[in-house]
């Protein structure tokens, strides 16, 4: 089948390239699919998009009125894809639920070091001629107490890994307690109580109604002196207006963010000639405990690979009439908000 592949950086590039062993047409482009766009996609059966492509109605019926019957998203979240307007025009929308829980819990535990540990400051000294250890005193992660609130596949293996790798206390928050966590000492209770109880805290729950600005400026005032967040879930888990005050305060100790609430205007360009005018996202990298990446915990050659993988699968299953798989459903639109 003909793709356009919308919003192409080299690695997309190189890993759809390699993935492609059903011999799809895949033409690159390195624009974001809008408005403007869309009319690059005319008569191609399928296109491939990511996070920050705007694949609304206006969208959906240029790319319908071009012969475009595939939607395929190269992640997990759909939240830029209007799904009714889709269903109208009769164009199917699939997604990877799952890639790589590895790559994020990994780069979750690495961010929690590197912010505790000083090691981004560090490394700015040493390539600076600066040996001084002032101010990069740690602490140790063992014996830590660290609140894990969602235990799906990533923060599973976060949990377990600072359980039996680290030998922190582990609490955890979930709807739906896992019994293999139970049964390392991963201790189950309800989120105001691990947000008070906890020395860190590791976001993994999607983002929702309940959790949008599930750290906002009661659970700041609530939580331990020196708490350190960690977020590589979605940004709008946290208020970052109430985060800012709450550093401003020093009650925060520390903060690690690849995810960031207003992130769609920022993430993913090179914007080092521009002049950023989120004032509240520039603020953040004014403090010396915080330590921001830009959406980047699941760029592993694993990750990318199955992420290419499972969406050429999919422009297969629909050339050749076969159920999708990954079809994006109705149902799960109210969950991952
Ligand atoms: P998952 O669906 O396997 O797990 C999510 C868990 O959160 C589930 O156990 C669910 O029961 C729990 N949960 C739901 N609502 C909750 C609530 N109100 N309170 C507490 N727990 C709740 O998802 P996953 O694959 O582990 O991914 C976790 C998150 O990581 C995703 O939501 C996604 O936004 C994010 N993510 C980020 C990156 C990145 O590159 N930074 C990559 C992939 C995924």
């Amino acid at each position: 089948m003909r793709i356009a592949v919308f919003n192409t950086k080299p690695y997309d590039r190189c890993f759809l390239g390699a993935a492609n062993t059903a011999g799809h047409d895949l033409h690159f482009l390195e624009p974001r699919l809008d408005a403007a766009t869309a009319p690059l996609a005319a008569g191609h059966g399928a296109v491939c998009v990511f996070v920050n492509d705007v694949v609304d109605a206006p969208v959906l019926e240029t790319l319908a009125a071009g012969g475009t019957r595939l939607v395929a998203l190269r992640c997990a979240g759909f939240n830029n894809v209007d799904l009714t307007a889709a269903r109208r025009l009769g164009v199917d929308v699939v997604r990877v639920p799952a890639y790589s829980p590895h790559a994020v819990a990994e780069f979750t535990i690495g961010l929690m070091l590197a912010v505790d540990r000083h090691i981004p400051r560090a490394w700015a000294r040493v390539r600076d001629n600066n040996f001084a250890l002032e101010g990069l005193i740690g602490r140790n992660l063992h014996g830590r107490t660290v609140g894990v609130v969602g235990t799906g596949k990533i923060g599973a293996l976060v949990a377990r890994s600072l359980r039996l790798g680290f030998g922190c206390e582990v609490l955890a928050a979930d709807l739906y307690p896992d019994p293999a966590l139970e049964a390392i000492g991963v201790r189950y209770v309800a989120r105001d109580a691990l947000l008070r109880a906890a020395e860190i805290v590791t976001l993994h729950c999607p983002l929702t109604p309940d959790t949008r600005h599930l750290i906002d400026a009661a659970a700041i005032e609530a939580a331990r002196d020196g708490l350190m967040i960690v977020n590589t879930s979605r940004g709008a888990l946290i208020d970052t207006a109430a985060l800012i005050e709450g550093l401003k305060a020093r009650r925060i100790g520390a903060v690690a963010l690849d995810v960031y609430e207003q992130e769609a205007d920022l993430f993913f360009e090179d914007l080092s000639n521009e002049i950023v005018s989120d004032d509240q996202f520039q603020r953040l990298l004014t403090f010396p405990n915080v330590l921001v990446t830009g959406h980047q915990a699941f760029l592993t050659e694993e990750a990318l690979t199955a992420i290419a993988e499972t969406t050429l699968a999919s422009v297969s299953d629909a050339e050749a009439g076969r159920p999708l798989a990954n079809r994006v459903d109705a149902a799960l639109i109210a969950p991952m908000r």
